[in-house]
């Protein structure tokens, strides 16, 4: 692996061509390949036979693809939008849970294209098992959906945490969960990569916490922190809780701004996007490869 500062300048020099780190109107493209279904948490906004919230548009169940069928798929996108830059990994459960998924599809991928940019997303708990495992594959973008650094307030928002064969609740699990996150995110910038946050805004759970999570992400090296409306999924804990105004959102980026930079115009789009932010054309690539929505 390059050293530290290299790999920061290659990465810094692939976020030019990353559609999400440049706002709508980018001429770049991403595509997410779903390749992988499993979860080790549950969020209480999540219910799991959906696409993982944190990164996605909720509501919706996306067709899993193998490794392999993933690398045709993109072979199939590549020759069709040629402004592909981007692949990424968002589920439709966490892009970690189930490791061996992520990173064949991304060797297979970086064979067929080595000039591509990898990006994944994940809720962080496996993050220090495998940080320098990402950046030695060339992933270069890392999104942690940290909702809160504080035990008391992460024990309302995760109902458990599936972690070295047990499951652990309320705080304890909360406690597992932070301190991966912290420590994950923490080797991954020291590695170069560049990391995102994305930080869900809880009505009279997380709201008064945000500032704090963004003063962490900021310590802990990241670029950019995503402050994102809930959208309430039917059956999930959170179904019913008030939510915050779009006009408390953009206040509370504009308040976290003088900390870190805030993303705008995130999409929360699906496990299948592909694309321009503004062009989604994942319904004319599902089910290309033959594969039949398992
Ligand atoms: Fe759901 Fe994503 Fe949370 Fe897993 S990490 S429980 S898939 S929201
Ligand atoms: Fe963009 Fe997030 Fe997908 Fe990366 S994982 S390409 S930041 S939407």
């Amino acid at each position: 692996i390059m050293n530290k500062v290299d790999n920061r300048a290659a990465n810094e020099k692939k976020t030019q061509t990353h559609p999400c780190f440049n706002g709508c109107g980018s001429k770049y493209a991403r595509m997410h390949l779903p390749v992988a279904p499993k979860c080790n948490i549950q969020c209480n906004y999540c219910v799991r036979k959906y696409d993982c919230p944190n990164e996605s548009r909720p509501g919706v169940t996306t067709e899993v693809l193998t490794p392999e069928e993933a690398c045709e798929k993109f072979k199939l996108v590549k020759e069709k939008l040629p402004n592909i830059k981007v692949v990424g990994i968002a589920g439709p459960g966490d892009s970690l849970a189930d490791f061996e998924n992520t990173k064949k599809t991304l060797s297979l991928i970086k064979k067929e294209d080595p000039s591509i940019t990898f990006c994944i997303s994940t809720n962080g708990l496996l993050l220090p098992l495998y940080a320098d495992e990402l950046a030695d594959l060339g992933v270069s973008h890392v999104t942690v959906t940290m909702n809160a650094v504080n035990t008391t307030i992460g024990a309302k928002i995760y109902k458990h945490v599936d972690y070295m064969g047990h499951r652990y609740f309320g705080e304890v699990g909360a406690a597992i969960l932070m301190a991966n996150q912290l420590a994950g995110i923490k080797r991954l910038t020291s590695l170069g990569v560049i990391c995102k946050v994305n930080i869900v805004m809880l009505k009279g759970i997380n709201e008064y916490h945000i500032p704090v999570v963004v003063e962490k992400a900021k310590e802990l090296g990241c670029e950019i922190t995503n402050i994102m409306q809930l959208i309430p999924v039917e059956g999930s804990e959170f179904e019913n809780i008030p939510l915050v105004s779009n006009r408390e959102i953009m206040s509370m980026r504009k308040r976290c701004e003088s900390t870190l930079k805030q993303m705008y115009h995130c999409h929360q789009c699906r496990a299948d996007a592909i694309g321009t932010l503004d062009n989604d054309q994942s319904i004319n690539f599902r089910g290309c490869t033959g594969n039949k929505n398992k």
